[in-house]
């Protein structure tokens, strides 16, 4: 009831006008990350589509031109990244990346470190998503924290468990900046800008198989301010 009521209000925003707006004033270039995690068999069909349909209409980018600021001006850039660790990604997600020659970043957990390699080989960038995943980092101690943050490899990217307004603090960003990373992304719609702080990146969480047109309306900005409400 609440993703309906979430969704007719999206419509609704984007009716009036207002992120339509709303966007035109933001600095570009743009880019707009899509957070997703377990894509299951009944959804891939859906996954590619949108694929297919960002690759149309709009500029997916690698981690690598990300950070190397290689962007489009003329077009919103879309940054593809997976959270936590699916074995499904594997036969889900990997041989449509592949098929598209398309690269992301995977947060994964611990527990999906084993086959980590199936990632990389394919050219796609690990990200520290926390050792345990169980608590959000601003109710750590400081030696918690510490425990949550390092990694035994070097990696530039990290997404705070949960990514939700509680998730995060400065000085969680601060821990994480000293743990190595440079990015750290959260779960707060938005679009990214050379303003937008690189600990406190926007992400939107959407399943592969979001209907259309919430998922196109997300691209145009719709949902940042649904989220701020509800
Ligand atoms: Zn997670």
């Amino acid at each position: 009831m609440k993703i309906l009521i979430r969704n007719l209000i999206i419509i609704l925003f984007y009716l009036t006008s207002v992120p339509f707006w709303r966007r035109l004033f933001l600095t570009k270039p743009r880019v707009r990350v899509w957070c997703l995690h377990e894509v299951k068999n009944h959804q891939v069909g859906e996954f590619e589509k949108k694929i297919v349909y960002l690759k149309k209409h709009y500029n997916i980018i690698s981690p690598e031109q990300f950070t190397g600021h290689n962007l489009a001006k003329d077009k919103l850039n879309i940054l593809i990244t997976f959270d936590d660790g699916f074995t499904s990604w594997l036969d889900n997600v990997l041989p449509i990346l592949k098929k598209h020659r398309l690269c992301a970043i995977f947060f994964i957990e611990e527990k999906f470190v084993k086959y980590s390699s199936n990632l990389t080989d394919e050219g796609h960038v690990l990200g520290g998503h926390s050792t345990y995943h169980l608590k959000r980092l601003p109710e750590l101690s400081t030696e918690e924290l510490k425990l949550e943050i390092q990694n035994s490899v070097k990696l530039d990217f990290f997404a705070y468990p949960f990514g939700d307004k509680k998730s995060f603090n400065r000085v969680v960003a601060e821990a994480v900046k000293q743990g190595g990373y440079k990015y750290a992304f959260t779960i707060l719609p938005g679009f990214n800008n050379i303003k937008t702080d690189s600990l406190f990146l926007h992400r939107d969480s959407l399943d592969a198989d979001t209907p259309r047109l919430i998922f196109k309306l997300w691209l145009k900005g719709s949902y940042d301010l649904i989220k701020k409400i509800l």
